[in-house]
């Protein structure tokens, strides 16, 4: 028990609006949310990975590339980062805390004062690349624009395909 984890990832559709707040264009797309959770429990690794994919869907239609202009939208970069950045900051705080550890001698001041920047650097170098790889290839794929002339059928579609991606 706590000792066995289980990685557990999950994807979500769902319909979303996007606005270009560069050029004004706003067309409906759907979305692919995808979400990840490590747990002990699979049932509760399962309904929380679940529940991540639904909060992403808002996460990918934010950072979509606009189909008219194809940018992004302003501030697109930062949050994309903001969950790297978050992830890394723990291990700088593991870096400063060993720094100011007592035990280490004046002699290696060098290497306390870079301890933090180490801790940080091998925690963003082993695991965030991959991850910023994954996400961002995938980016734009998970969003697929619903044409403007069709739309209402293709909202009838969506509504369809939404409904048979729910349970
Ligand atoms: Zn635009």
């Amino acid at each position: 028990m706590g000792l066995f984890f289980v990685v557990t990832s999950a994807t979500t559709p769902g319909a979303r609006r996007f606005t270009c707040r560069r050029c004004d264009h706003a067309q409906d797309a759907e979305v692919q949310g995808i979400g990840a959770s490590l747990m002990s429990d699979p049932d509760a690794a399962q309904r929380r990975a679940r529940i991540a994919a639904r909060l992403d869907l808002d996460h990918a239609i934010a950072l979509a590339r606009c189909p008219a202009c194809k940018r992004r939208n302003p501030g697109a970069w930062f949050r994309f980062w903001r969950g790297y950045i978050m992830y890394v900051s723990p291990w700088f705080v593991v870096g400063v805390a060993l720094a100011l550890y007592p035990m280490w001698p004046d002699d290696v001041a060098l290497v306390r004062c870079l301890l933090p920047v180490l801790c940080a650097g091998t925690g963003a170098l082993t695991v965030v690349p991959v991850m910023v790889r994954h996400r961002w290839a995938n980016l734009d794929r998970r969003v697929r624009w619903v044409d403007e002339e069709s739309s209402s059928g293709a909202s009838q579609r969506l509504a369809r395909w939404v409904a048979f991606h729910r349970r």
